[in-house]
């Protein structure tokens, strides 16, 4: 569903993605991990369209994301991103934060936008702050709402990057919860995560960044219990 052939992307003379090639199928899980800096969120937002690449293609549902007469907006309906802070607007409520895309760019009305926006916030437990604006919500729940936003548009793909990393421990669980249900519900999904028992227990497959390519790659119990490189190995040993 998601194609990546050798992608190449680099920041000025620094290439970051050396040749990146990556599937992921129809309601799969991918979980992308690595040292900090290795390029996990420059590839997710390469994915998004937003940052250009040098070479390489990147197709989703068979749509080339990069190039001349991309609609960007359709893509952008169809790949939804949330990031690690949360980036709500502040100066909207929860609910027009989440109906905001579905009503500018999505054709909902608004009144469809705002019954959908209701019964996904319904769905975590936060109907009651529908009309809260964000800075009286905790971060747990700006991300959960961040979310939201993104399944506001019935993304067939979501990309969501370390979306736990800036979150207190004790407010991470919900957040790891709502990802947990959405895979249970078969959404297809990308993440970047540094949360590697989380990693083993959502995804189905899980895939090593190291020095701008994927050097390894496969099921959670391959990876995380018998991994091939010596580079994941360390990887591994100095982060569970
Ligand atoms: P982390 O785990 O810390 O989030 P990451 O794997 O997501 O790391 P990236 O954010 O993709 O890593 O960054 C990869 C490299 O690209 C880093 O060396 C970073 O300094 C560089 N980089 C990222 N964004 C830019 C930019 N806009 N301009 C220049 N260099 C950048
Ligand atoms: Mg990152």
């Amino acid at each position: 569903f998601l194609q990546i052939r050798d992608l190449h992307k680099s920041y000025g003379s620094l290439e970051i993605l050396k040749g990146v090639t990556l599937d992921v199928a129809r309601h799969e899980v991918v979980c992308l991990i690595g040292a900090s800096g290795s390029g996990k969120s420059t590839l997710l937002r390469c994915i998004n369209a937003l940052e250009p690449i040098d070479s390489g293609t990147i197709l989703v549902n068979g749509d080339q994301v990069t190039g001349l007469g991309v609609d960007l907006n359709a893509l952008r309906r169809n790949v939804g991103i949330v990031f690690q802070s949360y980036n709500l607007f502040p100066h909207m409520s929860v609910l027009k934060n989440i109906t905001l895309a579905p009503t500018m760019v999505g054709g909902v009305s608004k009144e469809a936008a705002e019954q959908r926006a209701l019964e996904l916030l319904e769905k975590i437990g936060l109907r009651n702050k529908a009309g809260s604006f964000p800075d009286a919500l905790s971060g747990g729940q700006q991300q959960r709402v961040a979310i939201v936003r993104a399944m506001a548009m019935d993304p067939q793909v979501l990309l969501l990057d370390e979306i736990t990393a800036a979150l207190d421990p004790e407010l991470v669980g919900d957040v790891l919860e709502m990802i947990r249900e959405l895979a249970v519900d078969g959404l297809t999904m990308l993440l970047a995560t540094h949360e590697m028992g989380f990693a083993r227990e959502v995804a189905s497959q899980v895939c090593f960044l190291h020095q701008g390519k994927i050097l390894e790659r496969g099921t959670p119990q391959q990876v995380f219990e018998n991994p091939q490189e010596e580079r994941t190995q360390q990887f591994l040993s100095r982060v569970i």
